[in-house]
């Protein structure tokens, strides 16, 4: 692409040419040494100047690409430090996603449309990244809604951790009938006659839900490669740059692992990736950890392509369930294999992160911790960090502190505020997770999401609900004194998740010497209203100086992509995440589209009052301004 001399910056042949120069900017570095500026240049893949226009014009050469940001606001590469990114990539397009969509209405009609395009034998699978809370109608759909929609197409809708809803042909698919009896922790829910109605419960373990997705048709061969790049494109659209894999359930290493090991070897990564390795077999997880211990490093790999240790699971019967619709599980004794495992992990230099999401569970692997660091093993050097952690008290902070621990938390209570509150109480929701307590301690709080299964990837729903403390629906659970401003927000977005893989200096700020990784905003983020943070998207995004996504003024100077295959993908016709932003602020579509949810709102609304679920007085309102 030829030089555009813009602003009076004349190109001209120079020895340190940058490769790309943005300017004309509002650049929030992270950095506290010099934490504005109004220019930058990369080379090589990394910050060689931050400045201002005249600083950055001795180093515009012939082929440097100029960005003319025009005064927007530009943040450093977004990093979610718990996204099941390498799973969620090998389905993406086999995903129809609901998330951002404001009305079942639109979900449904989304539904439909793909059923019809959808060929025989392969299903329609709406996999997480949604809230029956974030509908005008404030439901789930019905499995008989889901007849209608497809009546022969597999449908399969999961909601949360909590439930998925299947159509009579996907019940016929995975060969659930009166004679099939509940799995462990689970429920097959049937009608009067016995036979399955399509809904499973999980109860309160989501294996059922998930080992019933398992029967769902994989993507084979190249699709797997190009269903992954459009993931990470998809994430690039939000100014993401990096993100850390907390591995998962169904995601064996290696295998799991080829598609995007595959993608960095040629150099098709746009998203740097920290990843995480996760026992799958109850029973093997001392198996599975010493012949990774034998045969690969925490750090192996490169600034694309990481290896960070061990987790989120060590051994499976420590985890706890965070469906709370249910309540709180109570596991059994696991602390046996659990300190074998921790053991191993600290005696050959590994370090972990570990899920855990209620207080009952940090207590106990506590515990186990402490009793290893009287030994002198732990925690050795080695970086660990609790997952999640909604429910952690005050002292079991101290001792993660006391025993150099970190924590990761997730906006999953965007999406289970309300469920959360119902069964604990304001109370407890109001410090679900207790937020500034772990930041008062001067722990790494690092922040992230928890897609795709059950939030959004969307990394400013997150960003919202820190800075908010609302969910999808409005409700604000957060009071202020447990919620954190901008600038910490996007800290915690950036450099904390840095920390968490050892790249503190080299990633997470916008400084000489650094990677560059950058977005550059629609919306300035620091001046922006609240509300419409959930709103906010990357017009240009830059990973290692190669611009990766690109909208806007911008359109056009992204790299190439191969299209979507297979072409009846519903992301081919939808696309991922449904942005409300644009269609609210552009007048026609907002008036349309105002007027269908208010009217939905209004329906549901007096439906609900009727059957007692709603009071009267308690006003819907309008969630196109809230997502
Ligand atoms: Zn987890």
């Amino acid at each position: 692409m030829p030089a555009i001399p813009v602003g009076g910056l004349v190109p001209r042949a120079v020895e340190d040419a940058a490769d790309i120069v943005v300017r004309n900017a509002k650049i929030h570095t992270g950095d506290a040494r010099r934490l504005e500026a109004g220019a930058l240049a990369i080379r090589d893949g990394v910050i060689t100047v931050v400045g201002d226009d005249p600083d950055v014009a001795p180093v515009i050469g012939p082929s440097t690409v100029v960005v003319d940001a025009l005064g927007r606001r530009v943040v450093p590469g977004l990093n979610d430090a718990h996204l099941h990114v390498i799973r969620g990539g090998l389905n993406y397009v086999l995903e129809l996603r609901w998330d951002g969509v404001t009305s079942l209405r639109r979900a449904l009609a989304m539904l439909r449309e793909q059923a019809a395009r959808t060929p025989r034998g392969q299903w329609v699978r709406v996999v997480g990244g949604w809230s029956a809370e974030q509908f005008a109608e404030r439901r789930l759909p019905t499995p008989a809604e889901l007849n209608e929609a497809a009546p022969d197409t597999p449908v399969f809708v999961l909601h949360l951790y909590q439930s998925a809803i299947l159509n009579r042909a996907a019940l016929r698919a995975v060969g659930y009938t009166r004679d099939t009896p509940d799995p462990k922790g689970g429920q097959i829910v049937r009608g009067r006659g016995g036979e399955p109605n399509g809904m499973l419960l999980a109860a309160p373990s989501a294996l059922v839900l998930y080992s019933t997705l398992a029967k769902a048709p994989v993507l084979e061969g190249e699709d797997r490669a190009t269903s992954t790049r459009h993931f990470l494109r998809e994430l690039n659209r939000f100014g993401l740059t990096s993100a850390i894999d907390a591995a998962g359930g169904f995601q064996s290493f290696p295998e799991n692992y080829a598609t995007v090991t595959e993608l960095a070897r040629e150099g098709l990564l746009t998203l740097r990736i920290a990843y995480h390795l996760f026992p799958q077999t109850p029973g093997q997880e001392l198996d599975d950890l010493t012949r990774w211990i034998e045969t690969v490093r925490p750090g192996d790999g490169d600034a694309w392509l990481r290896l960070n240790g061990a987790g989120e699971n060590l051994t499976w019967a420590a985890a706890d369930f965070e469906n709370f619709a249910e309540p709180r599980p109570e596991l059994g004794s696991y602390e046996g294999e659990f300190e074998k495992a921790v053991r191993l992990l600290t005696e050959h230099g590994w370090g972990f992160r570990l899920h855990a999401t209620y207080d009952e569970t940090i207590r106990r692997d506590l515990a186990v911790f402490e009793k290893l660091a009287a030994e002198g093993l732990f925690p050795a050097g080695n970086r660990w960090l609790f997952d999640h952690a909604e429910t952690v008290s005050r002292d079991s902070l101290d001792r993660i502190a006391a025993l150099g621990g970190s924590l990761s938390v997730q906006n999953r209570l965007s999406f289970q505020g309300e469920v959360f509150t119902r069964r604990y109480g304001l109370g407890a929701a109001a410090e679900a997770p207790p937020i500034r307590a772990m930041l008062e301690r001067g722990l790494t709080v690092a922040a992230g999401t928890d897609a795709t299964r059950v939030s959004s990837y969307n990394p400013w729903v997150a960003l919202h609900w820190l800075v908010s403390g609302r969910t999808v629906g409005g409700s604000a659970i957060r009071p202020p004194q447990n919620r954190v401003d901008r600038a910490t927000a996007l800290a915690m977005y950036t450099t904390a998740g840095a920390a968490l893989t050892g790249e503190q200096d080299v990633k997470g700020v916008l400084r000489t010497g650094c990677y560059g990784d950058l977005a550059v905003l629609s919306e300035d983020y620091f001046t922006v209203p609240e509300p419409e943070i959930p709103s906010i998207e990357s017009l240009l995004t830059v990973v290692g100086g190669r611009i990766v996504h690109a909208a806007a003024e911008y359109e056009g100077m992204d790299e190439e992509l191969p299209p979507v295959s297979p072409g009846w993908s519903p992301v081919a016709h939808f696309g991922g995440y449904q942005a409300s932003g644009r269609t609210c602020g552009a007048g026609a579509r907002q008036a349309e589209l105002l007027g269908e949810v208010v009217t939905e709102s209004q329906l549901h609304h007096r439906w609900r009052v009727e059957r007692g679920l709603a009071d009267e007085h308690h006003q819907p309102f309008a969630p196109c301004f809230l997502l």
